[in-house]
């Protein structure tokens, strides 16, 4: 007997599941059965393009890359090798399967669309065993029957957190006995398509692109700096180390667990200090946990216009000429709007950028330019590090008025004297602004200033506003 052990969203050796496949399979024989580890890149995922945008940069394909490459070195040191493929996830899957004669694939259990899909497909030709292992609600007990799912985030959160347990982070992966795993040696000739993407290799040291990058960060924030005991109170901050977790890459690309992280901070509450910062961590990661489970939920209705809201319509955005022009500026930061421009250049330059800044840049395109959500939430797509399905699309059709909320409209000027009163983050993503205090948040002459930011306009002065 083989298995195939597809290791896509859990690149990782802590609470892996799939690395335990065969513990988790009653009636299965072990010691006759040999596992074979395996990623695939998507091709469709970073060389496509939505609604006329390119699905991934090339510094979020890096960070796969090099997430491979680390993942390859951590299992080759367990006598573990890594199949890595390139191309469509089902068609290159199933062709393994057959050329292994395996009778048996382990996956991740899927959230968005497209992943579901894929697992369908696989399913007409292959037995498939779907794990949660990104979930903190994952184990068959403690999930949510997708039925009787609320969809305001509200509701979700009364309903689970009376009785919160959350699915046990499993131990770091040690080889079982009975385990057999193909070795490095007896994989390397499944691996031809993917070295077309050597070319595109470049190392890089981020918390997405490493489990061991991961895990140091998240004792850095929880238990070195302790910067979970001000968390509440410094996660609106724009740039810096420590205003916020930082976990959201790591999360993404399934290097880092979010049931381990969930524990962390139980213990950190448990050992050293439970406060309200310590809770809105928690708060937060539920709010992951919910635009989870609406995905699996809703499926492919999230791509529409008006995703879960109104009838579906899948039709691509349209731009005429002048909106097409604005969304051009927008992606490039060069709307003239600082706080808007200052948001977007840190997305371009570093593929991360702040909540409080997603919630505003994402505003002023829908709301203010009048711009189709779904392509803001493509051009996000491509550029964040830690882009994840149910996260980024829930996130703008929630502020779309589409999804789990009515219409979110900030006012950019009113956001920017609040959460950059003296202008110093704009000075710094803007270097070619003179201006002095918040006058910097001034937009240029010529920008079409929206009327429900006038009377904000009258309060920038040449001091700090705080
Ligand atoms: C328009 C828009 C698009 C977004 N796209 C993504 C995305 O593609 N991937 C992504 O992980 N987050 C996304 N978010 C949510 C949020 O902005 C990021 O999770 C957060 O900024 C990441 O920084 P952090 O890890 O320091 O977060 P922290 O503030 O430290 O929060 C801890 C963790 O909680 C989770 N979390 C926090 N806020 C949210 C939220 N609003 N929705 C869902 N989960 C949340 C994340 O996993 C995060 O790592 C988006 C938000 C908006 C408004």
């Amino acid at each position: 007997m083989t298995s195939l052990v597809w290791l896509d969203q859990a690149l990782r050796l802590h609470d892996n599941p799939l690395l335990w496949c065969n513990a988790n399979t009653p009636g299965q024989n072990s010691s006759s059965c040999r596992l074979v580890a395996v990623v695939c890149v998507d091709q469709a995922a970073y060389f496509s393009r939505q609604y006329g945008v390119a699905r991934a940069s090339l510094l979020r394909l890096q960070q796969q890359l090099q997430l491979i490459a680390n993942t390859r070195q951590a299992l080759a040191r367990l006598n573990i090798g890594l199949v890595t493929l390139f191309g469509e996830p089902a068609t290159e899957i199933s062709s393994l399967a057959t050329a292994l004669q395996a009778n048996q694939i382990f996956a991740a259990t899927p959230t968005g669309y497209h992943e579901q899909q894929t697992i369908a497909r696989l399913k007409l030709q292959h037995q498939v065993t779907t794990l949660d292992v990104n979930s903190l609600l994952g184990s068959p007990d403690l999930a949510p029957q997708l039925h009787q799912l609320p969809d305001s985030f509200s509701a979700f959160r009364k309903q689970r957190e009376p009785l919160l347990q959350v699915t046990p982070a499993l131990a770091e992966y040690q080889i079982q006995p009975g385990q057999h795993w193909y070795c490095p040696a007896d994989v390397a000739a499944f691996s031809e398509n993917f070295s077309q993407l050597a070319m595109f290799s470049q190392p890089l040291a981020q918390p997405g692109s490493s489990e061991q990058d991961a895990l140091q960060r998240l004792d850095d924030y929880i238990w070195q700096q302790q910067a979970i005991r001000h968390y509440k109170i410094s996660r609106n901050g724009l740039l810096g180390n420590y205003y916020a977790s930082k976990f959201s890459a790591p999360l993404a690309t399934g290097c880092l667990s979010a049931r381990f992280c969930w524990q962390q901070i139980v213990r950190f509450e448990q050992q050293q200090q439970a406060n309200d910062s310590t809770y809105w961590l928690k708060f937060e990661l539920l709010w992951r946990e919910f635009f989870r489970w609406q995905f699996r939920k809703y499926g492919k209705a999230w791509f529409s216009r008006h995703a879960i809201k109104g009838p579906a319509d899948f039709s691509p955005p349209s731009l005429p000429h002048a909106q097409q022009q604005a969304f051009n500026q927008w992606c490039a930061g060069n709307t003239g709007v600082p706080f808007v421009d200052a948001n977007m250049r840190l997305l371009n330059t570093s593929g991360l950028m702040s909540n409080r800044g997603r919630q505003n840049v994402a505003s002023y395109l829908m709301h203010d330019l009048g711009i189709d959500w779904r392509l803001g939430a493509a051009y996000f797509e491509q550029r964040l590090l830690d882009y994840d399905v149910a996260s980024n699309w829930g996130n703008w059709a929630y502020i779309a008025g589409s999804g789990n909320s009515t219409e979110r409209q900030f006012n950019l000027i009113k956001q920017a004297l609040c959460y950059d009163p003296a202008g110093d983050f704009v000075r710094i993503m803007l270097p070619e602004l003179t201006a002095t205090g918040s006058l910097i948040h001034q937009p240029a002459p010529g920008v079409k200033v929206p009327a429900h930011w006038q009377s904000w306009l009258a309060k920038l002065s040449d001091r700090s506003n705080s």
